[in-house]
């Protein structure tokens, strides 16, 4: 397992729970967009669960940064983080997994609740700046609108990429508030908005319990196990 240093050059509000925090580092790495790494603020214990924890990349591979997006909480971890100050030094360990896009894909969906969006930022950057013509379907689904990280960043990819299309899906607005489809991605929207979903590669990524409902669901609907590609964020 490769070790590197980053120093933090940056953090970023997404939400008033979520932050981002970017990194300059000493050695350019090579990673996939969809991959995380390790951060790892106790040196002495590698194995530590509380200081040292797994977070996607959500920043492009093509970026002369690296960036991670964690959802706050009164966590060791995240009290370390939340006082990490630019200038400071943090070592990582990655990068990992296998859930990643290839440049071959030509169409692709995202099956996302909350903070699972962070790969799926990595993936679409990386679209965005290589301009291919990936059509996406990205179904992502938070409680309300405030917790909906990167929102500004998607809408403006959007807007300049014809082929992405976002489904914002809020389990806790109202039904008459029509800017959100009110409810949980279930059967009925998979088959309304991904209608050619057997035909898809579909990137899941989330909390275990919502990434095996998805699985469920999509093999439910008929789609090919090998056309699925899940990461759980174990932790949640
Ligand atoms: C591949 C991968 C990618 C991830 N990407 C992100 C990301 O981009 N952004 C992000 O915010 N999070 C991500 N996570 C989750 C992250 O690693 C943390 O587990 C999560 O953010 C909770 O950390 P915390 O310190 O705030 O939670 P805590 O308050 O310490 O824990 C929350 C709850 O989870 C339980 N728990 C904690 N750790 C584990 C564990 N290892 N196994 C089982 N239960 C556990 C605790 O007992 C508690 O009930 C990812 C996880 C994985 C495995």
């Amino acid at each position: 397992m490769k070790s590197f240093y980053g120093v933090l050059s940056e953090k970023i509000a997404r939400t008033s729970t979520v932050e981002s925090f970017r990194f300059k580092l000493e050695e350019k790495i090579n990673f996939e967009p969809g991959q995380f790494l390790k951060l790892i603020f106790d040196q002495k214990v590698i194995d530590s669960k509380t200081l040292n924890k797994y977070l996607s990349f959500s920043s492009s591979p093509l970026n002369d940064y690296i960036e991670v997006t964690k959802r706050l909480s009164d966590s060791d971890f995240s009290i370390a983080l939340r006082a990490l100050k630019p200038g400071d030094k943090l070592m990582f360990q990655g990068p990992m997994g296998n859930c990643v896009f290839k440049d071959s894909y030509e169409k692709i969906g995202f099956l996302i609740g909350g903070i699972g969006i962070t790969p799926v930022i990595s993936i679409i950057e990386y679209i965005a700046q290589k301009k291919l013509n990936t059509d996406i379907v990205l179904m992502y689904s938070n409680r309300h609108h405030g917790e909906i990280a990167f929102r500004q960043e998607l809408d403006n990819w959007q807007k300049e990429h014809k082929g992405l299309n976002i489904v914002y899906i809020l389990t806790d607005c109202l039904p008459k508030d029509n800017i959100c489809i009110h409810g949980q991605i279930d059967k009925v929207l998979l088959q309304k908005h991904l209608t050619d979903i057997q035909q898809r590669k579909l990137f899941i990524f989330g909390p275990p319990v919502m990434v095996e409902a998805m699985k469920k669901m999509c093999d439910d609907l008929g789609c090919a196990k090998d056309l699925i590609l899940a990461e759980n964020f174990v932790g949640y």
